[in-house]
């Protein structure tokens, strides 16, 4: 049987459309017009194109959204203080830094000072804790669109080898632990590789579920993973450009040496990608939701 594709497209669009209904009904109901702020500081296109799509969106969901966009020269000190102001602005639900900061910002101290509350990312050390603890909380977005991508799919996670490559902090640590949650969605056995994993085959090849997030263009192929896996791609990497002047991009397997291999898997571009701002998207209406009381 051929394999299932599983489309990040459809399913953020699916979410998306299930938002924008929530939405109007809390601004017609409850007169609540959920707010995001985005702070980006320096001029990296990368983090620009990320930033104005993440407003795009905001915008056509029918949510507040306000961009400062800063001199890389800003410093510590003041970007901490516009952090601050936001914290205290009550039109705005949901605060994003932009990362990476420029070198002279501490990433850590700025995350921080983001009001937990308002952590639409999920990388406050509280929300961290408590999504540790399987308490209510943000989750971080790609981890978390990785989750809806396979409830919605209908890919069972109780008691599946889950083996997952790379342990950032933004991917592969938060989807590991909530892969491990004991709850629907969770319930799996979890491993994670990593560069100093000393046989990393003998782990992708008995993963049921397969996610990887290394950074390292088409790095799996196909004699490395369990025939009937399902394979999550969160890999985004520019190998080239095309005429048009757009990146040629790359996930961090082969998707066409995979495939044949799977019973699902996810493209890149157009699987776990579309899902990251989606998912915040949802943080920042449940931050809303929370900060009027209803949660
Ligand atoms: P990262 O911070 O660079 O971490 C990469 C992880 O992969 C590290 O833990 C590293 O191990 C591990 N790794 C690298 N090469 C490896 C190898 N050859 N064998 C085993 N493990 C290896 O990357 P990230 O931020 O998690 O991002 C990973 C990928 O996902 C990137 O392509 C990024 O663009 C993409 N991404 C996509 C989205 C999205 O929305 N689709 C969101 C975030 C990231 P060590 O810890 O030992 O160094």
């Amino acid at each position: 049987m051929p394999a299932q594709i599983i489309s990040g497209i459809e399913t953020a669009k699916s979410i998306r459309e299930e938002l924008a209904i929530e939405i109007a009904d809390l601004k017609t109901r409850h007169g609540l017009v959920p707010g995001l702020v985005t702070i980006l500081v320096g001029e990296d296109p990368a983090s620009q194109s990320y930033v104005a799509a993440k407003n795009k969106t905001a915008h056509a969901l029918g949510i507040h959204s306000e961009q400062v966009t800063l001199p890389a020269e800003t410093s510590e000190a003041e970007l901490l203080a516009i952090v601050g102001e936001y914290n205290a602005n009550s039109a705005i639900h949901g605060i994003l830094v932009q990362l990476p900061l420029p070198r002279h910002i501490d990433e850590a101290k700025v995350l921080f000072a983001i009001a937990p509350q308002k952590d639409v990312d999920g990388f406050h050390p509280v929300n961290v804790g408590k999504m540790m603890l399987g308490q209510q909380c943000y989750l971080p977005c790609t981890p978390h669109g990785i989750l809806e991508l396979l409830q919605r799919s209908g890919v069972e996670t109780s008691g599946a080898e889950v083996v997952v490559v790379g342990r950032s902090n933004i991917v592969g640590k938060p989807i590991a632990n909530l892969m491990l949650q004991k709850r629907a969605g969770g319930n799996a056995t979890v491993t994670v590789c990593h560069t100093r994993t000393k046989d990393m085959d003998f782990h992708t090849r008995r993963a049921d579920i397969l996610i990887v997030a290394a950074g390292v263009p088409k790095m799996i192929k196909g004699n490395q993973v369990k025939p009937g896996a399902v394979v999550i791609d969160v890999g985004v990497n520019r190998i080239g450009q095309a005429e048009n002047g757009k990146a040629v991009l790359a996930g961090d397997v082969d998707f066409q040496d995979v495939v044949d291999k799977v019973s699902a898997i996810t493209p890149v571009p157009g699987g776990v990608g579309p899902m990251t701002i989606t998912m915040l998207m949802k943080n920042t209406v449940q931050a809303a939701r929370q900060a009027a009381g209803m949660i």
